[in-house]
């Protein structure tokens, strides 16, 4: 399984790659209910003649190399989004109101494509692949339903990656951004949280609190008697994730008590720890990765506020997560969760690549023990 055989391969069925994410890009489904995505994973892996495992209730799970060997898990979420596609695309969603416009659609291809190399070289293998394409990222529930069911068991480490637009504004919950209405206490309530992070916390932490919606009122001349108010914090710590959570229910009752109003907090703590690479894997895979890209460098990119559930996987084994920037140079580029958010198509043999790298390189581990 020499370099040059990957880059062959990868290059021969670009073509095959980028009609695959076409097709998925049309069936965006929510998460917990992609059954039409879990039943076209099922049938391009069962052509490869790999046999699909299927989760509950959607998601599939699949193994290439060895039995008993040493196990890298492949990872890659498969859900798509509440919103309405805008893009001049001819493969658009054919599902009203849901879109691929966080590019899972190109996560799934990236693992397919990797998982159609890996069975073709299958003999060549001296470690164990288990592919696991995760369902309901988006809702961060997903990743703790399948650990649940055992999926990491026999996993020794594990490898995921996201396509990403690294251009682009506002659109996102984790680019913070102030949210003011008329509603007197939910707009001091808005208010006051900014100092949370400006005033509680130690400078050199990273947080950030963002109020993404404020509902209040039905009509301009009645007062109105009761305001929604959601929104989301991330942090890159546990300590820091508990100060916000306890520093939101502080300022909210002393805000409620100063206007003589009553306040309930729904909070839900932790819908997934901070994602942390593992130092001496994300080097090994790195290594490999940056062989495989030819030319082009990896870079290593500042902390980013971003949720991912790929976390979970990383508190259970050694685990590495990748970014793939998917902007096409000279056109307009829109952030994840757009409804102009597209995939550069080159990008879909990167992420193939660099699935590729995590097995290569943990095939190289073998050799140097
Ligand atoms: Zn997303
Ligand atoms: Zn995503």
């Amino acid at each position: 399984m020499t370099r040059e055989e990957v880059l062959e391969k990868v290059s021969k069925k670009r073509e095959e790659f980028i009609s695959w994410y076409h097709e998925f890009h049309q069936i965006p489904e929510l998460g917990f209910e992609e059954k039409e995505t879990t039943e076209l994973i099922c049938e391009k892996l069962t052509g490869m003649g790999i046999h699909p495992l299927r989760l509950d209730p959607t998601g599939v799970t699949a193994y290439v190399g060895p039995h008993d060997a040493y196990t890298v898990g492949l990872r890659a979420d498969i859900d798509g989004l509440r919103v309405s596609e805008d893009t001049d695309l001819p493969f658009q969603s054919k599902h009203p109101g849901k879109m691929h416009a966080c590019g899972h659609d190109g996560h799934i291809t990236g693992l397919l494509g990797a998982a159609s190399i890996l069975k073709e070289m299958e003999s060549e293998l001296t470690v164990r692949v288990k592919l696991i394409f995760q369902p309901s990222e988006e809702n961060t529930k997903g990743a703790k339903q399948i650990i649940s069911q055992g999926i990491l068991e026999d996993v020794d480490e594990v490898f995921g990656l996201h396509l990403f637009s690294f251009i682009g504004k506002g659109g996102h919950a984790a680019k913070p951004h102030q949210c003011v209405d008329a509603t007197v206490m939910a707009a001091d309530f808005v208010m006051n949280v900014q100092t949370i992070v400006a005033r509680e916390l130690d400078p050199i932490e990273g947080a950030v609190v963002t109020v993404g919606s404020l509902k209040s009122g039905t009509q301009y001349n009645i007062i109105s008697g009761k305001a929604v108010l959601e929104g989301t914090c991330r942090s890159y710590s546990e300590d820091v994730a508990q100060h916000l959570q306890d520093a939101i229910r502080r300022r909210a009752e002393a805000v409620a008590d100063s206007y003589g109003g009553n306040v309930k907090i729904a909070y839900e703590q932790g819908s997934h720890p901070p994602v942390l690479n593992d130092a001496a894997l994300s080097r090994r895979i790195a290594d490999e990765a940056e062989q495989l890209l030819e030319n082009r460098k990896l870079v290593h990119i500042a902390p980013l506020m971003l949720g991912e559930d790929f976390s979970w996987y990383q508190k259970e084994v050694p685990g590495v997560f990748a970014f793939v920037g998917c902007g096409t140079p000279g056109r307009k580029c829109y952030p994840n969760h757009h409804p102009k958010f597209e995939v550069e198509e080159s990008a879909l043999s990167d992420g193939v690549l660099l699935h590729l790298a995590a097995v290569v390189s943990a095939m190289h581990r073998e050799k140097e023990e």
